[in-house]
């Protein structure tokens, strides 16, 4: 399990829109993180920048040891294989099964098109399966992912971010398109499978109650600055 800091993170868009200012904190293996603040505070900004979808304009990035933000193409390639991300609109290949989708992140991309022709190799189909027991979707295995549910996607992202064996967990919005119920059972299973794993992950969540509900840490971010962290319970409504 892998430890993150960030460290005077920035982020200034060509646009001129100042995303992050000068963010600094860390986040030790098993801490599930929430990070509120209004649209336009800079979440996704900072999301990306950790894996660098998004180039931050300064700081640092580090996992454990290894320096996100000093890295080139090969080294940068596998740091991404280190970080599991889950996606607000899933980001699911939806005419391939749920499956496959998990066997997907366990592969990478190029085995995995490479093996959907020949054969995938049994451990790691029995790796996919145990990760499909774990969140409900053993007797949805061989359907295509676009017959299932908001819900039973979002699961199917999560065993495919899971499959990739990460030691960080990035979660961009998971619950914006479901409805509360479901928005619970989501995010008590990515807190659940983060300390069954001493996973640190950061989750971008719009909806406060359900950060103060699920996550272990709050990060608040207004106009791309920090100005919460904290337990949840030490949240004021202003923020
Ligand atoms: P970068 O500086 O990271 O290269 P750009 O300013 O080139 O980013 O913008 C990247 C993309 O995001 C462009 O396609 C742009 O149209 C789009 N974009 C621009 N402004 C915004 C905004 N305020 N919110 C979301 N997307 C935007
Ligand atoms: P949040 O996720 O909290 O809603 P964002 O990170 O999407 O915030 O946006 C932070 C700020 O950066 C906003 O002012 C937004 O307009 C701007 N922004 C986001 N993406 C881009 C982009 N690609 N190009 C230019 N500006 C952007």
């Amino acid at each position: 399990a892998g430890s993150l800091r960030l460290v005077g993170l920035t982020k200034r868009y060509r646009t001129g829109d100042q995303a992050l200012s000068d963010v600094t904190l860390e986040v030790p293996p098993g801490q599930v993180l929430g990070l509120i603040g209004p649209s336009g505070a800079g979440k996704s900004t900072l999301i990306r920048c950790i894996n660098r979808l998004v180039e931050p304009s300064a700081g640092r990035v580090f996992l454990d040891e290894t320096e996100i933000t000093a890295l080139h193409a090969g080294g940068l390639r596998r740091a991404r294989r280190r970080m599991g991300m889950i996606f607000q609109e899933y980001a699911l290949v939806e005419r391939l099964t749920v499956m496959e989708n998990v066997l997907s992140g366990r592969l990478g991309y190029v085995s995995f098109w490479r093996s959907l022709f020949r054969r995938f190799p049994p451990r790691d189909i029995e790796n996919a399966f145990r990760l499909l027991e774990r969140v409900g979707l053993t007797e949805h295995a061989d359907k295509r992912a676009d017959a299932l549910s908001g819900g039973q996607r979002q699961r199917v992202g999560i065993a495919r971010a899971l499959a990739q064996e990460p030691e960080l967990l990035l979660v961009d919005e998971p619950t914006a398109s479901l409805d509360p119920k479901t928005s619970r059972q989501i995010m008590r299973l990515i807190r659940e499978v983060c300390a069954e794993r001493g996973l640190a992950a950061i989750v971008n969540i719009h909806d406060v109650a359900l950060a103060q509900q699920f996550m272990m840490r709050i990060v608040g971010l207004r106009a791309g600055r920090v100005v919460y962290d904290g337990p949840p319970e030490g949240l004021t409504p202003a923020v």
